[in-house]
């Protein structure tokens, strides 16, 4: 059972887009209640469920309270855009660093849209600020954008950054009409110019 039917997106997502597999360190950003992390544990095999393929890691911040679940490690009453938490991250992952960063984290809505969306690509670039420290050379970054104004800037911002770049509107997502999802591969942490 899952915590939540967010789970439902993730499973889709990875389905059709492979993003998790066993052996991979995971970092589920905005993770209460812990339904992606439920799912990011199976696909990542962090409980060592197949004893014939690697073994993954995945650890959620939030800033509530995530109750425990067998396989995770969580940061609660943590907040992603407050620089100290960087610092307890590295020191959570194994070598510091991650292979995925997933962020379905989302503002209370305040329900002025614009303001909304701002302070969720917001919270999008935080993520991206924070990859520069621990996400792995290759490394993806998948994160949830309500559509607005500043969705351009944040896909310019993850287009620097990475090798591909592309805008998944799952199936399960149809009924929250604004969200979408960016999907970015191949982490480089250089800036082409
Ligand atoms: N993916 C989760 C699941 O499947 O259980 C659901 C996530 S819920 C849609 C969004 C979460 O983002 C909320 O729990 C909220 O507390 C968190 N959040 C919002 N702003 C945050 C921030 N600045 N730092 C950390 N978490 C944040």
């Amino acid at each position: 059972n899952y915590r939540c039917r967010s789970a439902f997106k993730l499973l889709e997502i990875d389905d059709k887009h492979q993003v998790l597999c066993p052996g991979l360190s995971v970092l589920d950003c905005g993770a209460a209640p812990g339904a992606w992390s439920q799912v990011a544990i199976q696909r990542v095999n962090a409980l060592g469920t197949d004893a014939s393929a690697p073994v993954g890691f995945v650890l959620g911040v939030d800033l509530l309270r995530i109750a425990p679940l067998e396989g995770a490690v969580f940061l609660s009453n943590a907040d992603m855009t407050d620089p100290s938490t960087l610092n307890k991250i590295q020191e959570m992952l194994p070598s510091g660093k991650a292979d995925v960063i997933m962020s379905d984290m989302a503002p209370n809505a305040t329900g002025i849209q614009e303001l909304d969306h701002e302070k969720l690509i917001n919270l999008c670039l935080s993520v991206l600020d924070m990859s520069s420290s621990i996400l792995q050379p290759g490394g993806i970054m998948l994160c949830k954008f309500w559509n607005g104004r500043d969705a351009q800037l944040l896909q310019s911002r993850l287009m620097e950054h990475f090798c591909s770049v592309r805008i998944i509107k799952p199936q399960a997502s149809r009924k929250e009409s604004a969200e979408s999802y960016y999907l970015a591969r191949g982490y480089r942490k250089t800036v082409k110019n």
